[in-house]
């Protein structure tokens, strides 16, 4: 394999990615319609001559010449944020643009790997996740719009691996941060940063008491590349185990900042906000042999610093 299209290329996991095949000595061809990426985050790639950016929206025909070994679809907003600004995009990437996407893995004989997310769990009834666990998703509340076309992105995918014999991995992305995160997408540690380096009130939601199991980025990017390689087209969930209340991240990002002078404030919880959530990845380490490395400690100052410098302080 050495030719490799990722969509959302100029986004958060997107960029990361793009930077992972080129140290791997692959041809990049990335794309993006850029509503919620950055080309900030890639414009170190364009001086390679193994790397190529295409402007374009994934929901209408996509056309790449030549021949291509593999797609990574990663395009589509992704913060609860994102969805209630542009719930139609987002259905659309999910749907038409994976529809788009298997048909151009078909054409090429590619192999196509899909990024979905724990949110097809929902409120999850069960914790921590294992892939065989079906979920309990509201299609018509906020949310819905991108668990729903995530959903439907598993099945289509799914469908186009029995029926048209395409090479296919979903990989079940759980809450990732680290450098590229943008600063005003809404989730709870961009906001936590940036609320406490520019000393503003932080705003847990509810009483802080739901859960995330963060994972920081270098572990998700290496889960997913090793994923691509592997031989296993059913999902894998990818994240970090380390489960931990909302309310003492806040406290952990406040301790780590210097000097801040912000308080934590508690503001209305979001509808069908997940109370829990940690993945299940025994079938990670089973079939892929991958385990998170980074500790939270670690990570989070990796991510202080970044911030630190997006935030020019
Ligand atoms: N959250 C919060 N304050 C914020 C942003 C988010 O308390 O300013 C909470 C949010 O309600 C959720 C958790 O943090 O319970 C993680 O939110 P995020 O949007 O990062 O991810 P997701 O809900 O999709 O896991």
């Amino acid at each position: 394999m050495n030719k490799v299209l990722i969509t959302g290329a100029a986004g958060f996991l997107g960029s990361h990615l793009c930077d992972k095949f080129i140290r791997s000595k692959y041809h990049v061809i990335g794309m993006d319609n850029l509503i919620t990426g950055d080309l900030t985050n890639i414009e170190h790639l364009f001086a390679n001559e193994h790397f190529e950016f295409y402007h374009h929206d994934v929901s209408k025909f996509v056309h790449v010449p030549g021949n291509l070994d593999a797609i990574l679809h990663f395009a589509s907003p992704a913060s609860p944020i994102d969805y209630l600004k542009m719930p139609i995009q987002t259905l659309k990437v999910g749907s038409l643009g994976t529809h788009n996407l298997l048909g151009l893995a078909k054409a090429k004989k590619a192999r196509m790997l899909i990024a979905s997310t724990s949110e097809v769990y929902g409120d999850p009834l069960v914790n921590p996740q294992p892939e065989e666990y079906w979920g309990n998703v509201n299609p018509i509340g906020p949310r819905g719009v991108y668990d729903e076309a995530k959903r439907f992105q598993e099945a289509i995918t799914m469908a186009y691996h029995t029926y048209h014999g395409v090479e296919t991995r979903i990989v079940r992305i759980f809450n990732t941060y680290g450098p590229r995160m943008r600063v005003n997408d809404g989730r709870a540690l961009p906001a936590f940063f940036s609320q406490a380096i520019l000393n503003k009130d932080i705003t847990v939601f509810g009483d802080g008491s739901q859960t995330r199991s963060f994972c920081y980025v270098d572990d998700m990017i290496n889960g997913i590349f090793t994923l691509l390689h592997s031989d296993y087209a059913l999902p894998v969930n990818i994240g970090n185990p380390d489960e931990i209340s909302i309310l003492q991240v806040a406290k952990e990002v406040l301790e780590m900042v210097e000097n801040s002078s912000s308080n934590i404030v508690f503001k209305g919880l979001p509808k069908d906000d997940p109370k829990v959530r940690r993945p299940n990845i025994s079938k990670a380490q089973d079939i892929l042999g991958w385990n998170p490395t980074m500790g939270r400690k670690e990570g989070l100052q990796l991510t202080y610093q970044y911030f630190l410098n997006k935030l020019n302080k």
